[in-house]
């Protein structure tokens, strides 16, 4: 008997076929994807709408993966960490950040990342796959279940992994948390450590979401040194890209600057940014540095941080600090390892 097929894994136009060539009528495809993206149902014998004899029919050939809640940690913050099992029995995290009115669902791209951050602890597992656009998509809708009636109001891809390396598999899965679960492109952000090509990419792919970019260090040699992908992508490209991008009305590039001491956290950095950023219109988030056990570099004071902060601002760039949310339970950026290390 031929195995069964996942119907999380066709795109709206593979579930129209498979539904016609299953001798079931197209509107069946749209009726399943309401149960599956907007009721969050984990099996076909869920679909109520369905008759019987047609629930019994699909389940015959077809069945919907789900993610497995391995772990769930709340942090005294609010902030809570899932992490999930896929299929084949890979591991990767998602945490969800209250702040507000907001509920952010930080999910992951990939199973580990290649880009090799030195800073990073994700980096240091390597990459494990790429997630195909269901396991992407599929950390929304588990969240969504475990957190209900809470609803999640914003997405952003910062989690494990670089999206813009696994383009295809987060285009396809924005277009199911947009389209299917109505949520709103302009509430959805997209982090990248900066592979040019597919910055340019972007906009085409995944209309609407915004960017972040993970600028890091205002030198290539700093950069070069933290960041191997800068070695391909230097700054002066991944600059000209941002300063290209086609941005709506209104909106900004977010650039994130994770903050290390004595490495990238000098008055002359500070300064050498407001420059780098000069007519792009963006906004800074500086991390301060998120410590784990062996890393290679450390948290500048709070001071530091502060008087960081303040030259941009007197630069008039807006710079926020980003607080760092879930220390305790390793749920902070660059903590992400599902429990590989
Ligand atoms: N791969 C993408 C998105 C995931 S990383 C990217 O790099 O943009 C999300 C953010 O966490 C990035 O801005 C990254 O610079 C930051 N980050 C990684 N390790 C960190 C650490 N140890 N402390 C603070 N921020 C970190
Ligand atoms: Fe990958 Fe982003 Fe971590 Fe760099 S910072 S290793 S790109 S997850």
């Amino acid at each position: 008997m031929p195995s069964k097929i996942n119907l999380k894994s066709l795109s709206k136009p593979e579930l129209e076929t498979f539904m016609r060539d299953s001798g079931l009528p197209p509107f069946r495809a749209k009726q399943l994807l309401h149960w599956i993206y907007e009721r969050h149902v984990l099996s076909v014998p869920e679909i109520t709408e369905f008759s019987k004899d047609l629930r019994e029919r699909l389940s015959g050939h077809a069945y919907l993966s789900s993610l497995e809640l391995v772990s769930r940690l709340t942090s005294e913050d609010g902030t809570e960490k899932f992490l999930f099992g896929l299929e084949d029995g890979e591991r990767i995290e998602s945490v969800l950040i209250p702040d507000e009115d907001r509920l952010t669902l930080c999910i992951s791209s990939q199973a580990g990342c290649a880009m090799g951050c030195r800073f990073c602890l994700t980096g240091k597992l390597g990459l494990k796959r790429n997630l195909l656009a269901h396991e992407i998509a599929d950390q929304v809708i588990a969240a969504a279940r475990l957190i209900a009636p809470r609803r999640i109001t914003n997405i952003v891809l910062m989690g494990m992994g670089e999206p813009l390396a696994n383009i295809e598999h987060v285009a396809e899965a924005l277009r199911r948390i947009t389209a299917l679960m109505k949520i709103s492109p302009r509430r959805v952000t997209l982090s990248t450590a900066g592979i040019v090509p597919a910055i340019r990419e972007l906009p085409k792919r995944a209309p609407q979401v915004n960017l972040a970019v993970s600028l890091n260090a205002t030198t290539d040699s700093v950069r070069n040194s933290v960041m191997p992908v800068n070695r391909t992508y230097p700054l002066g490209a991944l600059l000209e890209a941002c300063r290209k991008y086609p941005l709506p009305p209104r909106r900004k590039i977010t650039f994130e600057y994770v903050l290390l001491k004595d490495v990238n956290d000098r008055a002359a950095d500070a300064r050498r940014l407001i420059g780098l950023l000069k007519g792009i219109p963006s906004k800074v988030n500086l991390i301060p540095f998120n410590p784990y056990e062996g890393a290679e570099f450390r948290r500048p004071d709070d001071e530091e941080v502060f008087a960081f902060q303040q030259i941009l601002l007197k630069g008039s760039l807006t710079a926020l600090i980003r607080k760092s949310k879930g220390q305790e339970i390793r749920a902070a950026c660059g903590q992400l390892e599902a429990g590989y290390h």
